[in-house]
């Protein structure tokens, strides 16, 4: 069943000139972009995308570290995106991810981690539509 992700390419991996390599990576896993946007998050705008996390001790180092340079934010779509992405991204921390997942190759550690996915249905919508309009998304 096709259905919607969505990624954020974080400021340290654009930082680390690693856009290309991720993109490819996801057509590569048949991860469709229906969407793509590159832009710099306001520290507010971090807190309102990570507010599931307000009440952890690294929250606001967090939303620092994801305002801190320009982001690209991706819709995929494809067959079960939101596993697949999950799986493609690897661990939360890039010490412990599969070897060849994004994050084992271009995390630093569990805080600068490279990327960003959702992981149910419910925030992709939430997240999806945190960032793009439904008219923003094309079909494919
Ligand atoms: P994931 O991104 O794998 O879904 P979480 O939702 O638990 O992980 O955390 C969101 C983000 O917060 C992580 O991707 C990472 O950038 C940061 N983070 C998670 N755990 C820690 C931690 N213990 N210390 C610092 N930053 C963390
Ligand atoms: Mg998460």
């Amino acid at each position: 069943m096709s259905e919607r992700t969505l990624a954020i390419i974080k400021p340290d991996a654009v930082k680390k000139q690693v856009i290309g390599d991720i993109i490819k990576r996801y057509e590569a896993a048949n991860l469709h972009p229906v969407a793509i946007r590159m832009m710099q998050l306001t520290k507010t705008a971090a807190e309102g995308f990570y507010a599931v996390h307000k009440q952890r001790p690294f929250f606001n180092s967090l939303t620092a570290f994801m305002s801190s340079g320009p982001v690209v934010v991706l819709a995929l779509a494809g067959d079960n995106a939101i596993k697949r992405h999950r799986e493609l991204m690897g661990a939360t921390d890039p010490a412990k991810a599969e070897p060849g997942t994004l994050r084992a190759v271009h995390g630093t550690n569990i805080e600068f981690n490279a990327v960003h996915g959702s992981d149910s249905a419910d925030t992709a919508r939430f997240e999806i539509g945190y960032f793009f309009p439904e008219m923003d998304l094309v079909a494919r």
